[in-house]
């Protein structure tokens, strides 16, 4: 956070709007983690006994997650690979190092990420500089065990989020899916942030939370306005700090607007309900969470045709046991106990990072291991999850979606260790009395292409068109700078999913959509054209759509006329 302590005078910024909205409130500055320099922080005499705590917890936590991946490692690979993790962990109980770390400490009086990087560098460089092969890789070793202390340095401090004040408007160079986890307590009012396209998590959660996002904003060029007072319109893509009372009152009056619209637009839906159902058309919400279950029942939802589990993850300091997820999902899931309920896999890797897990740089992490790809690597998560899932299957109508699935056997070694594990759980006396439907995200272009080779293994598909766009296009679905081509790409996936819903249609199984272009309503109506019935969309967009459906079907443009 960077404060002003002058009273500045009005000041206006343009973006690019990405969620429509008005809101009036407080800056808050936040650098998000991948973003955040190291601070320097002058520390008085009764801080530096609490740094030293911080430090040592800090470098506590590593060792345990280093202990993790060596035994995930063991298991995985064999005992002799995983020795390679003692000498990490030897680094972090280095009696010399301790020491040093905590002689620089009293000796400097700064905050512990300076203090780290301080010693860690000179450690690193002491050995870089030797002559042998084993010391170079040691100097490897210390810089890697360096990021990894600054990273649970800085995880402790992404709460500041779970604290933000009543009506803040949120400034951050991006907004990653771990930070947005902490709005728990209290939710930002408005979010301006420097990157981030329309499919950027931001703008997912903007969507959901029904707040204005606008992106594109210069970071640097807000970033000592934090405590002013700031309109934001999300319509236009204007911000502007320490407005005049006009602008305020300008603000106030559509902000009103809005909500009234939304307003008459759900109870509109609420009539509509019984034609869809009629016609089988169903209205699904996309969550992340039990606020966002919460919101969708208010939004009628149909059910749940997407929770994004992986948040549930970014919540913690180290990965969560079993029970814990378990204990989370079954209340989170009680408003909609008698709905149909998508549980998707946690879609880990590229740009949903658990702070805590560190899988090692790649070198293009959307090609890499990503969702299920992700998964089958780490199967200890994958076999927690998936228990998880079977146990709340037994007394919810769950079904269990993989994402990220590119090739058969994605869904068959799926498949296979589903099988097993209810085996395993008979076995040990759990009752398992119902299946829960498996289904595959169509989200790359092979699973596209190959729809013909899943279908056979598959109850049912949702089609992800976020990452498909992204993976047609060759454009980065949080990149402003290629964002036309993603747009481009919008238009011409229509043409590839309409054969590929016809072929599911053929074999008598579920087709949903639950990536954004579901929610666009300018898109309805040919999605409809395309045989489509299922839609999964952030809660407020759910009467917007169900709105848009009963109109197709009204005026007959699908071909489904009312008789
Ligand atoms: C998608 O890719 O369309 C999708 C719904 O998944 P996510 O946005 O979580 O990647
Ligand atoms: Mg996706």
């Amino acid at each position: 956070m960077e404060s002003n302590k002058h009273t500045s005078p009005r000041s206006a910024f343009n973006g690019m709007p990405l969620v429509d909205g008005h809101s009036q409130g407080t800056a808050f500055i936040y650098r998000d983690i991948l973003s955040r320099e190291i601070e320097i922080r002058e520390l008085d005499a009764t801080e530096i006994a609490p740094e030293w705590e911080r430090l040592r917890s800090a470098l506590e936590q590593v060792g345990q997650d280093v202990t993790r991946m060596r035994n995930l490692l063991g298991a995985k690979i064999g005992e002799r690979q995983a020795a390679i993790f003692d000498a990490y962990g030897s680094i972090l109980t280095d009696d010399n190092l301790l020491r040093n770390l905590e002689e620089e400490l009293h000796k400097r009086r700064l905050n512990a990420e300076k203090i780290v990087k301080n010693v860690m560098n000179e450690w690193e460089g002491r050995f870089r500089t030797s002559a042998g092969a084993a010391q170079k890789e040691w100097a490897n070793d210390i810089h890697d065990m360096s990021m990894r202390i600054l990273r649970a340095l800085a995880g402790k401090e992404n709460n500041v989020l779970a604290d933000i004040p009543e009506s803040t408007v949120l400034f951050t160079p991006r907004l990653l899916l771990s930070d947005t986890v902490h709005f728990v307590k209290r939710q930002p009012c408005a979010i301006v942030t420097q990157e981030g396209g329309p499919l950027s998590h931001a703008a997912l959660l903007a969507r959901s939370l029904q707040v204005p996002l606008i992106t594109g904003v210069d970071f640097n060029a807000v970033r000592h306005n934090h405590g002013q007072e700031v309109v934001v319109d999300g319509s236009r893509g204007t911000v502007i700090f320490n407005p005049l009372e006009r602008e305020k009152k300008a603000c106030r009056e559509l902000s009103n607007a809005y909500k009234r619209s939304t307003h008459i637009m759900l109870e509109h839906s609420a009539r509509e309900a019984a034609v869809l159902h009629e016609h089988d058309y169903s209205v699904y919400a996309n969550v992340s969470s039990a606020d966002d279950i919460r919101n969708a029942v208010t939004y009628d939802c149909d059910g749940i045709g997407l929770f994004r589990t992986e948040s549930l993850y970014m919540q913690y300091k180290s990965m969560p046991g079993e029970q814990e997820i378990y204990e989370q999902l079954y209340a989170a899931l009680a408003p909609v106990k008698d709905k149909e309920i998508t549980l998707r896999l946690a879609d880990l890797g590229d740009d949903k990072v658990l702070p805590y897990l560190d899988i090692g740089a790649e070198h293009n992490s959307a090609l890499g291991l990503r969702g299920i790809r992700f998964l089958l690597h780490f199967r200890d998560i994958l076999k927690a999850q998936l228990s998880v899932f079977l146990r709340l299957a037994q007394h919810y109508k769950v079904s269990i979606l993989i994402p990220m699935v590119t090739a058969p056997w994605d869904v068959g070694q799926t498949r296979s260790l589903c099988d097993e594990l209810m085996r395993e759980m008979r076995d040990d006396g759990v009752e398992i009395t119902r299946k829960p439907p498996l289904g595959a995200m169509i989200e790359t272009p092979a699973a596209v292409w190959g729809i013909e080779m899943l279908l056979p293994s598959v109850d049912f598909v949702s089609i992800g068109t976020n990452d498909l766009i992204q993976y047609m296009t060759a454009a980065n679905r949080e990149s402003l700078e290629v964002w036309e081509y993603y747009t481009y790409g919008a238009g011409l996936v229509l043409n590839a999913l309409t054969p590929l819903i016809a072929q599911v249609k053929r074999t008598q199984k579920q087709c949903t959509i639950c990536g954004e272009l579901g929610g666009d309503y300018s898109y309805t109506n040919q999605l409809i054209q395309s045989g489509l019935k299922k839609f999964s969309v952030e809660p407020p967009l759910i009467p917007i759509i169900k709105e848009r459906i009963s109109r197709v079907i009204d005026t007959g443009e699908s071909g489904n006329r009312k008789a």
